[in-house]
């Protein structure tokens, strides 16, 4: 299962520059001018300590009663390989020594490097928002008052901005939980094997750096997943460039759960389109289960099921349903459409369709005949009795 937040527009603080006014204003405005430097300075120094690993260099700046949380963040942050840190201060405002900011800082994890992007829009689940306040001595700032900001209509699914993590760190992942009662480690070795075979579909240029996985505990799975019962996991893609897969730490270690939901993060990341579910889950599905013989696959009567149930005349790129009572059976249909299109064609030519369908918004028609090298209709036609034969069917 794959989903992704919604960027919220953020309005940018202008500053309105208004010519000929009177001294008074002018002096006042360079002085916030100036403390908002001193205290971007600050934010650039903290930043550097952050990325160096350096964490007298990150608490150099701040306040002591402000230690234990920064601490934390800083361990968190690290935790995450930290890879870009992007602060901006807005609604500076003060008087002498004391002086207030809003604060962003934009980052990135794992070797990804984000950019402050162009147009309005913040990927608020990347962003740590905080209202705070500075003493400047001296043209030097010191943190002293440190309020995170949180959007309580969205809340975090995983909890790196206000919670205490703990980590295990593989050749290519990177697990983490929050609950004493989960232990990171437990799933470090299927979750290294389940990213090498993600990565051989990665679709993202540079390719992912280590795969994010959460694990989240009974509470924090409840409320992160609402009314889906069903699900085991899901993928939380924050921005075109952060992706967390959250997994329900109450399961065992699965592999194939794990090379499904990395194999999204693979296929995905860059983008933060991709609207044709059959073809998302399929790809995801055929990640985590390739060319596995068809009695291992778990879901074949679900697929079956759906064929009778609904008259299937052969169409591979179904209309998604979420219906709770044909689910499954979405999922299966379309992991056999991508099995035979993987079998039939090759995986490489598999990827290039699955590219431009999810990540260009090509229609299977448009996108079939450069990619795979044959009308759509006529592959349907080669893969409808292939797969009824996989099935039994006849
Ligand atoms: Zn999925």
């Amino acid at each position: 299962m794959t989903r992704f937040r919604r960027l919220l527009p953020v309005a940018l603080a202008l500053a309105a520059l208004v010519c000929g006014g009177v001294l008074i204003v002018r002096a006042s405005a360079l002085r916030v001018r100036d403390a908002e430097d001193t205290i971007r300075t600050a934010l650039d120094n903290q930043g550097s300590a952050l990325l160096r690993g350096d964490r007298s260099g990150w608490l150099r700046e701040v306040d002591a009663s402000l230690w234990p949380e920064m601490i934390r963040l800083y361990a968190n942050l690290r935790g995450f390989e930290l890879s870009s840190w992007i602060p901006r201060t807005t609604s500076v405002s003060g008087n002498g020594s004391v002086w207030h900011a809003s604060v962003q800082a934009r980052v990135c994890f794992a070797g990804a490097h984000c950019r402050r992007d162009p147009d309005s829009y913040v990927p608020l689940g990347d962003v740590l928002t905080a209202s705070t306040t500075w003493r400047i001595t001296a043209g030097h700032a010191t943190l002293t008052a440190f309020a995170q900001q949180f959007t309580p209509a969205m809340p975090a699914a995983v909890p790196w901005k206000s919670a205490a993590l703990t980590f295990a760190t593989g050749t290519r992942v990177i697990v983490a939980a929050s609950d004493d009662s989960v232990r990171p480690s437990t799933w470090l070795a299927a979750a290294d094997r389940a990213a090498q075979a993600a990565d051989r579909y990665a679709l993202s240029s540079p390719r992912p750096g280590k795969y994010l996985i959460y694990l989240a505990a009974s509470g924090e799975w409840a409320t992160a997943i609402g009314d889906d019962r069903e699900a085991e996991a899901f993928v939380d893609r924050t921005s075109k460039e952060t992706a967390f897969t959250v997994v329900d730490a109450a399961e065992p270690p699965d592999e194939r759960l794990l090379r499904h939901e990395l194999g999204h993060v693979a296929t995905l990341l860059g983008t933060l389109g991709g609207h044709a579910d059959w073809a998302i889950e399929g790809m995801a599905e055929y990640i985590a289960w390739e060319q596995t013989p068809m009695t291992a696959y778990r879901l074949t009567s679900a697929a079956r099921n759906h064929i009778t149930r609904t008259g299937w005349k052969g169409r591979l790129d179904l209309d998604w349903s979420t219906d709770p009572t044909d689910r499954v059976g979405f999922y299966a249909m379309a992991y056999l459409a991508f099995r035979c299109l993987g079998a039939t064609y090759g995986d490489r030519k598999l990827l290039a369709f699955f590219a431009t369908v999810v990540r260009e918004g090509r229609t299977p028609t448009e996108a079939a005949p450069p990619t795979l090298g044959a009308p759509w209709p006529d592959i349907q036609s080669t893969c409808a009795p292939k797969i009824r034969s996989w099935l039994a069917l006849h």
